[in-house]
């Protein structure tokens, strides 16, 4: 602002200041008192005024003020004053000029030039202080001119520094710096700081990441740090225990599955080969066997596809209009038939029909699913089944008296490979892949679910699913 501006606005701000000045005095200068306001005028602002009036063959000076040093229109030569006469009555009245002292201050010349030209003016001539010369500043001249009646001119000239003075020129250069270089070093130091402060738990973060990366899910991001970064030593938190969660639950399924696979496997070989050697156990019931583990092998396939097809994205779903009671009442009945052997009951109370929209085979997937689940947890084989109408919703129940599931463990079971009790002799029958396929299921279709379970009482598993017209 001051390098660049500062100049540019004192001049027109001086300017202005002339030109209100110089007007007043056009309108006074036949007052009695006239020395006096030209005076004052030149002590309030620091001008140097000369007002003369030009005849035609005779110059007179009306009022004269000195106030600064290196004032210039004291010391104007006559050929000087003469082309700012000419140049002001050529602009109307109003003449402005910008001058060096030094090149307008020649007294001795000045002198002589102006007794030549005028030889009635009787200002101050005779200061040839050489002082002048060494204070020599940029000066603004304004002239004004006014013509009278009597054919005279009153010739108003007006002169002060252009600049502020060169000592608050030094100043405020020389302050400029200092603030300059202080707000350098100050904004070096403030950007230090806030680099430090930015980064360096970036850097602190990012080398707990890479132990992530490369499996340490024991790092611990909580750190300290402003918000942002908290929140992201959070997030890294959360998710290096998903990531461990899901490490430990694959190492679990690999087991699982592979212990789930040979226990079937190990019986099929066991029984093909007693039935290769000895031909007396050649019989259906050794055969039914080998089908029967067979039978969970695939279902334990089946299971692991559906899964990996589900979280692929992969899977088909074809939506039919199908009743929902008559679909499950075949279900059961198939399941009374395949366990009545081993002696289950299945109790089913059902609305006469419930039409739905929706995936069959999908649907009728998570009824055996719940069914198995109900069969390998129920302590007295038996099975209770509900389908009741609600309002728009068609309801089933599938429920069990087995152990129950502990409250805590509720919202875990519909995850992927999770089991409760993994000691449990039961547990072991399933892969923990059902509920998972469960729920996939049904929030694709977008029916409710749920499961109400008591320690020592049993479990019931329900869904609810839009009817359809
Ligand atoms: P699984 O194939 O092991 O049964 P699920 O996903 O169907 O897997 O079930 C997950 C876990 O929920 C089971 O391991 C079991 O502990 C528990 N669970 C499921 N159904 C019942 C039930 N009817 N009674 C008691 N526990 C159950």
């Amino acid at each position: 602002m001051q390098t660049l501006f500062l100049d540019g606005f004192y001049y027109r701000n001086t300017l202005k200041g002339m030109e209100r000045t110089a007007k007043r005095l056009a309108e006074e200068y036949d007052a009695i008192d006239f020395s006096d306001i030209v005076q004052e005028s030149a002590l309030a602002r620091q001008y140097c005024i000369l007002v003369l009036r030009v005849g035609e063959k005779s110059v007179e000076t009306l009022a004269s003020a000195e106030v600064s040093i290196g004032g210039i229109v004291h010391k104007l030569s006559s050929s000087q004053l003469e082309t700012v006469y000419e140049q002001s009555k050529a602009g109307g009245g109003d003449f402005c000029a910008k001058a060096f002292l030094q090149t307008v201050l020649n007294p001795i010349y000045m002198k002589r030039e102006l007794v030549a030209y005028l030889p009635s003016y009787e200002g101050d001539l005779g200061n040839d202080n050489p002082l002048l010369l060494e204070i020599a500043d940029e000066r603004i001249l304004f002239c004004k001119l006014v013509f009278t009646k009597e054919n005279n001119a009153i010739m108003i000239l007006l002169d002060t520094a252009l600049s502020p003075s060169a000592p608050v020129m030094d100043t405020l250069r020389t302050q400029l710096i200092a603030i300059s270089v202080a707000i350098f070093f100050f904004s070096l130091l403030l950007a230090f700081l806030i680099s430090e402060l930015i980064s360096r738990p970036i850097v602190k973060i990012n080398r707990k990441a890479r132990l992530l990366s490369e499996g340490n899910y024991n790092a611990d991001f909580s750190g300290d740090g402003y918000r942002e970064i908290c929140e992201l030593g959070e997030t890294l938190n959360d998710t290096a225990e998903k990531l461990s969660a899901v490490e430990r639950v694959q190492r679990e399924l690999i087991s699982n599955i592979s212990h789930d696979l040979r226990t079937p496997l190990t019986m099929i070989k066991g029984y093909a080969e007693v039935m290769r050697d000895i031909e007396s156990e050649r019989t259906p019931e050794n055969v039914q066997v080998i089908i029967d583990e067979s039978e969970r092998l695939s279902e334990l396939v089946d299971d692991i596809l559906s899964i990996s097809k589900a979280q692929q994205g992969k899977e088909k779903y074809d939506l039919e209009r199908f009743d929902l009671a008559a679909a499950l009442s075949e279900t059961v009945d198939r399941y009374r038939r395949l366990k009545r052997a081993e002696g289950f009951t299945f109790n089913l109370s059902s609305a006469p029909s419930a039409t739905v929209y929706a995936d069959k085979g999908k649907i009728l997937q998570v009824i055996c699913n719940l069914l198995n689940n109900a069969i390998n947890y129920t302590k007295d084989k038996e099975v209770n089944i509900n389908c009741f109408i609600r309002g728009n919703s068609v309801h089933v129940d599938i429920i069990d008296n087995g152990e129950g599931i502990p409250d805590s463990e509720l919202p875990n079971i519909w995850q992927r490979y999770y089991k409760v009790d993994k000691n449990h002799e039961r547990s072991r029958i399933g892969s923990g892949l059902g509920l998972s396929i469960v729920r996939g299921i049904l929030e694709y279709h977008k029916a409710s679910y749920g499961v109400e379970s008591k320690i020592g009482e049993g479990s019931r598993f329900w869904f609810e699913l839009p009817l359809s017209k």
